[in-house]
């Protein structure tokens, strides 16, 4: 892993996902190298040729956030990094992130892999409008090996219980989807103890990650390939029509909150 401390100005940007005002995002690169990463558009934009997963810039600023600019927004960390991936235990970005933001009225949406963020639970205590999503897309420990590194399902699943236990206002981030794969049933029955809502992302693939996961299916799931090449090859969008439908229908009989995006 190549790691460099770059200087920035600023960690923080307008967001253009629905419902998020700014994104904070403290590293460029991520260590959990997930082979879909809808994220790895990022290395092309900062000028990286390496291979996604291989490389993280941990962003060096002085920069303060401020009162104005924050009350009453929506904040997400992070989208195109894991705020809490490997580094930043040493590098505590995320940590010195949330010492600023802790007397702030606004909404912090947090989004990790990662069990690290049980290190900073007493801060994550104090911050007034909360809500944390650990994201699981799988429940085969195989399928999770071979397509992403760092935290195992246990980990994970036992963070979000910690959180829970400890009043964090904690979510399930089913992110994303495989078809045929993603088993949301027993995601939901594992945590629905724990998590107060539910987020569903279907896989989307592109460039590079659409060709390394069709490769992975074909040879791992070659029964599913057909069914992989028809949704992301030939465009077809049957099945998450019929999958949104099934969602919807299971979730609203549970009365589980949910979300599809
Ligand atoms: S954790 Fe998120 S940002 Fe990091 S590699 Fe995986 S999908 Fe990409």
């Amino acid at each position: 892993m190549e790691v460099k401390e770059i200087l920035v100005n600023r960690f923080i940007s307008k967001s253009e996902i629905e419902g998020i005002d700014f994104v904070i995002n403290s590293y460029v690169g991520c260590p959990n190298a997930c082979k879909y990463c809808y994220a790895s558009f990022m290395k092309n934009l900062k000028s990286h040729d390496e291979k996604w997963g291989t490389f993280l810039d941990v962003k060096m600023t002085d920069y303060k956030l401020r009162k104005r600019s924050i009350e009453g927004k929506t904040y997400l960390m992070s989208s195109t990094t894991d705020c809490y991936n490997i580094y930043e235990e040493k590098y505590e970005l995320t940590r010195n992130i949330l010492k600023q933001l802790i007397n702030f009225d606004f909404k912090l949406i947090i989004e990790t892999k990662n069990a690290l963020i049980l290190r900073d639970i007493n801060l994550l205590k104090q911050m007034k409008n909360l809500e944390v999503f650990i994201s699981i897309s799988t429940l085969s420990e195989k399928i999770l090996n071979d397509i992403e590194k760092e935290s195992s399902i246990e980990n994970r699943l036992q963070t979000i219980k910690k959180l829970h236990e400890n009043g964090i206002k904690v979510g399930v981030s089913i992110a994303p989807f495989f078809p045929f794969l993603t088993d949301y049933k027993k995601i939901i029955e594992e945590t629905k103890d724990y998590a107060f809502e539910y987020h569903f992302e279907f896989l989307k693939l592109k460039g590079e990650s659409k060709r390394e996961i069709l490769k992975y299916i074909g040879d791992n799931y070659n029964e599913y390939y057909l069914e992989y090449a028809n949704i992301y090859l030939l465009n077809n969008d049957e099945y998450y029509k019929k999958m949104r439908l099934e969602i919807e229908n299971y979730c609203e009989n549970l009365k589980i909150s949910y979300k599809i995006f």
